[in-house]
C-alpha cells in the first residue's frame, strides 16, 4: 500500500477506550455515565467515575455551554466570532477580545516560540488556500506564486496582543486556531469538573482528553490510539496517569483532493505546503492545551525534525507514526512506558537531540 492510498481509507482519532465506545468486551469494561454531545463541529464526551453518576446531568450541561461560548468566541467558520473579526480588521484596528480568546492567542504565540514556528495561529491564509476552513477547494494545485504570497502573511510573531486587544498588524492576515482551540476547552473542562468536586472523570473533545482518577476497576483511565492506516482498529492503549492530557493529530482527520492528489488540512508554515510524511502523532504531557498544540507541531516537525524540538520540549511524551509502509511505530521513552500493544509493528525510540 502507498502512502497517499493509505491515508485515504482512514478517520478518526485517539478516543477513550471505555464504556460505550469500546468495541464490545474489548477491555471488558463496563459502562459508565457519560455525555457526548456536538461542537465546534465535533464530538465531546464527558465521563464520570460510578460514584459520581447522579452529578453528570449538570456538569456536562455547564460543559457543553462553555464548549459552544468558545465556539461563538474562536470559531473561523463564523462571521461574527472575535477571530474572525480580528482577521477581516487586519491591517485596519485593534479588537477587544474575551478573556478566553485572549489566553488563546497568547498560548497560540507562545506555543509558536516553543515549536519553532511549526506551530502558527496566523497559518490561515495557507489553510485557506488549500480549500480548508470553509474555502474553495482549487481545482488545481495552488501556484508557486500564490504559495509565496500566502506565506508573507503568514508569522505569529506579528500578532499584537495588549490590554484585551488583539491586532494583525498587515490587511490580509488571518487567524486559525483550529490546532489549540479544543485543547484549551478540555482544560477548563477539567478544572471544572475538579472544582465540581469529582474526582474521577475524563473529557474527550475529538481526540483531545484529560482524565483525573481513574475508572474503577483499572489503574489509570485508557486511551485507546488509532491506527491511521485503518480506522477500524486501534494501534494501542495509552494508560493516562491523572491529571495528564493526550492529543493526536492526524492526516486522516480532514483533507483535500486537488488533481487526483491527497493533502492533509495541517500546513507547513515554513514551505506554505500540506504537511506528508506524517501519518500521526500523539503527545501526553502536563495539560490539553499544550497536547493540542504541540501534537500539530510535531506532525509537523515529522520524524526529521523531532528530536530537535524534544530539546524544547522534555516534558512531552510523544508516539509519531511515518506515513509508510509497513507501519512502524516511534515513542519517547515515556510514551513507551504508557502504551501497551498487541500489534506487532516495529517500535523505535525517540530521544531528544
Ligand atoms: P489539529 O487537528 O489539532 O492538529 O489542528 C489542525 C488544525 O489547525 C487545522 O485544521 C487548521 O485549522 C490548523 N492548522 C493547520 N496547520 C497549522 C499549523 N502549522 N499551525 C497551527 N495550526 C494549524
Ligand atoms: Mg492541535
Amino acid at each position: 500500500m502507498s502512502s497517499k492510498q493509505s491515508i485515504r481509507n482512514v478517520l478518526g482519532l485517539a478516543h477513550a477506550l471505555r464504556g460505550t465506545r469500546a468495541p464490545a468486551g474489548f477491555f471488558g469494561t463496563p459502562e459508565l455515565p457519560s455525555r457526548s454531545f456536538r461542537s465546534m463541529g465535533t464530538v465531546a464526551t464527558v465521563t464520570f467515575g460510578a460514584a459520581y453518576a447522579d452529578r453528570i446531568e449538570p456538569v456536562a450541561s455547564h460543559i457543553r455551554k462553555v464548549f459552544d461560548r468558545l465556539e461563538r468566541e474562536m470559531s473561523a467558520y463564523r462571521p461574527d466570532s472575535a477571530i474572525s473579526q480580528l482577521s477581516q480588521k487586519a491591517g485596519v484596528a485593534p479588537v477587544a477580545v474575551t478573556k478566553d480568546t485572549y489566553r488563546v492567542l497568547n498560548l497560540a504565540q507562545h506555543f509558536g516560540r516553543l515549536s519553532n514556528g511549526t506551530f502558527d495561529n496566523t497559518a490561515s491564509p495557507l489553510v485557506s488556500l488549500w480549500g480548508f476552513n470553509g474555502a474553495p477547494i482549487p481545482a488545481v494545485l495552488p501556484s508557486d506564486q500564490a504559495i509565496q504570497e500566502a506565506l508573507k502573511l503568514v508569522d505569529y510573531r506579528r500578532v499584537v496582543l495588549r490590554d484585551g486587544t488583539a491586532i494583525l498588524p498587515v490587511k490580509g492576515m488571518a487567524v486559525d486556531v483550529g490546532g489549540i482551540a479544543k485543547g484549551y476547552a478540555v482544560d477548563l473542562a477539567y478544572e471544572y469538573c475538579l472544582s465540581s468536586g469529582i474526582r474521577d472523570f475524563l473529557v474527550d473533545f475529538s481526540g483531545n482528553v484529560r482524565a483525573a482518577g481513574r475508572p474503577s476497576w483499572s489503574e489509570g483511565w485508557q486511551i485507546g490510539v488509532r491506527d491511521p492506516f485503518d480506522r477500524s482498529r486501534v494501534i494501542g492503549k495509552i494508560t493516562l496517569p491523572s491529571g495528564l492530557a493526550v492529543a493526536t493529530s492526524g492526516s486522516y482527520e480532514r483533507f483535500v483532493d486537488i488533481a487526483g492528489e491527497h493533502f492533509s488540512h495541517i500546513i507547513d508554515p515554513r514551505t506554505g505546503y500540506p504537511v506528508s510524511g506524517t501519518a500521526s502523532v500523539t503527545v501526553l504531557c502536563a495539560d490539553a492545551t499544550m497536547a493540542d498544540a504541540l501534537s500539530t507541531s510535531f506532525f509537523v516537525a515529522g520524524l526529521k525534525g523531532a528530536a530537535e524540538l524534544l530539546k524544547k520540549n522534555s516534558l512531552v511524551e510523544l508516539l509519531l507514526v511515518p506515513d509508510r509502509y509497513p507501519m512502524d511505530l516511534w515513542l519517547t521513552p515515556g510514551l513507551d512506558k504508557a502504551f501497551t500493544t498487541q500489534r506487532t509493528e516495529r517500535r523505535h525510540m525517540l530521544t531528544c537531540l
